[in-house]
């Protein structure tokens, strides 16, 4: 019975900090976003059978005047529990879209050539407000609408697959692509594919790290990128790290790769000298 007491004392005390902590990290997350605190890093999507860059990944970081630099895994999952989720990605698709369109000017570069994929989280998905504000975004920056890919996950479509193929459909019409991300994990089903006006599938990065460790998962990677093409769709392998893994995404016909291999996601100034300052 003592010890039980004592339980419920540190679990309240436990309970007080946690709730402290997260107070704490509203306020600093507040505040990031008013002191341009946040960053965007960039990975390079390249075409594996010419190596020209075709495009980069847009993944959020937090300058933290404290604790350096952070990773999404820090502070996105309590910046969605704290409903600031929406406006730290606004911020972000509106600093990609800033980003390329100045690199289209600077460098001379057609619409064509490399197109920017910015993450969408499923509480923006849910939004009501998406269309308006990412229509606005994209005019403001003067970027082609279709140079934007708005990367979306299986799980954040199974809400309410309605409302969002509604939403989807009305991003296809702006003719902003879509991509599928970490396809192949949790939900996968053949049903999104034809419902829903997706432009590309990125295998998730899972499949190409275990390539040639599992066996019977090559198979299923096989026939995922298979499909994939029977169904017309462009294929991104991430997570590609090693010669092995770059050689069979080419023999597999991938159309773009994103991986260690080429690069970590970088800053702005340093994807800039590494690939159009050459
Ligand atoms: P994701 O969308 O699947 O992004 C790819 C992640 O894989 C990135 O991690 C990237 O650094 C990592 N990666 C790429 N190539 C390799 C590789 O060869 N090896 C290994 N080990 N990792 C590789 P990052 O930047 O830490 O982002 C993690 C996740 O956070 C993203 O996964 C995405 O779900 C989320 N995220 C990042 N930025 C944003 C954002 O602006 N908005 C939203 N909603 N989510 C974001
Ligand atoms: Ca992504
Ligand atoms: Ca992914
Ligand atoms: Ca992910």
């Amino acid at each position: 019975k003592r010890n039980g007491r004592n339980n419920f004392f540190i679990y309240c005390d436990e309970l007080h900090h946690e709730t402290q902590q997260k107070n704490l990290l509203e306020k600093e997350i507040k505040f990031a976003l008013q002191n341009d605190q946040f960053l965007v890093y960039y990975q390079p999507q390249i075409c594996p059978s010419n190596n020209k860059v075709k495009g980069m990944e847009a993944l959020v970081r937090w300058d933290h005047p404290s604790r350096g630099i952070l990773g999404p895994s820090e502070f996105l999952s309590i910046a969605e529990e704290l409903n600031l989720i929406g406006s730290i990605g606004e911020w972000v698709l509106k600093t990609a879209c800033i980003q390329l369109k100045s690199w289209q000017v600077k460098y001379g570069l057609a619409d064509n050539d490399m197109s920017i994929s910015v993450n969408l989280s499923s509480l923006q998905l849910q939004d009501m407000n998406l269309i308006e504000s990412v229509s606005r975004i994209v005019s403001e920056s003067g970027l082609s609408s279709h140079c934007l890919e708005l990367e979306i996950t299986e799980s954040s479509i199974i809400h309410s697959p309605e409302t969002i193929a509604t939403r989807l459909h009305q991003l296809d019409e702006m003719k902003i692509k879509l991509a599928l991300d970490d396809f192949g994990t949790g939900y996968s089903s053949i049903e999104h594919l034809h419902l829903f006006p997706i432009h590309s599938l990125k295998i998730d990065k899972s499949f190409i790290f275990a390539y040639k460790q599992k066996r019977a998962q090559d198979r299923v990677l096989q026939a995922m990128i298979k499909f994939a093409k029977y169904l017309g769709l462009s294929v991104i392998a991430e997570g590609v790290e090693t010669d092995e893994q770059l050689d069979f995404c080419l023999s597999q016909g991938c159309d773009l790769v994103q991986g260690y291999y080429y690069s970590k996601p970088i800053c702005a100034l340093e994807f800039e000298t590494k690939y159009f300052e050459t």
